[in-house]
């Protein structure tokens, strides 16, 4: 159902929807997940081993100037990659973190309140909205700390050029 809607609006535009096209659209959609271009590039080509990253490419910009996919950069946790991800799910922010990676979805009322709150206070029509969050999760924040810890333990293993690769390590594992 959703994908009719996508491949409507693009004949509406006057885009043909050719079959290395389609491929991407459906991956990007039904995945419904952040990927960038290298990993759209290998599960097209498990698809269609005659794509290539030219198509990729144009695909994407395409996709994106027709307002079907988004592009983010996810606060830049990967260096200057970008990620695409469906127009078709409900506006979501972005919780990155930025030890890991690990990337969240945050779908909630707030989010509608501020972009009507926003096209109140401006008389804006707002078309797309982005928001992210970088931080830390649970998970890097307990990890964080240790290491935090073990940095005040031992404040001369900073200063001093690793010696034996297993001596750091066992020092590391048990200070003195
Ligand atoms: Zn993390
Ligand atoms: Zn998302």
């Amino acid at each position: 159902m959703a994908q009719d809607s996508t491949e409507g609006s693009l004949k509406e535009r006057g885009v043909r929807l050719t079959r290395q096209r389609q491929i991407l659209l459906e991956l990007i959609d039904r995945t419904g997940a952040h990927l960038d271009v290298d990993q759209l590039y290998r599960m097209a080509k498990e698809r269609d081993p005659k794509i290539n990253r030219v198509t990729v490419y144009r695909t994407l910009k395409m996709l994106k100037a027709g307002g079907l996919v988004d592009e983010l950069d996810l606060m830049h946790y990967g260096g200057d990659q970008h990620y695409y991800e469906t127009r078709l799910k409900q506006e979501h922010a972005h919780v990155v973190c930025l030890r890991c990676g690990r990337v969240e979805e945050f779908f909630g009322e707030p989010l509608q309140r501020l972009r009507k709150q926003i096209e109140n206070h401006f008389g804006f029509q707002i078309l797309v909205a982005r928001t992210e969050v970088g931080g830390y999760c649970a998970h890097c924040q307990t990890l964080r700390a240790r290491e935090i810890e073990t940095v005040r333990q031992e404040p001369r293993s900073v200063a001093k050029p690793p010696a034996g690769g297993t001596r750091a390590r066992r020092a590391h594992a048990r200070p003195e």
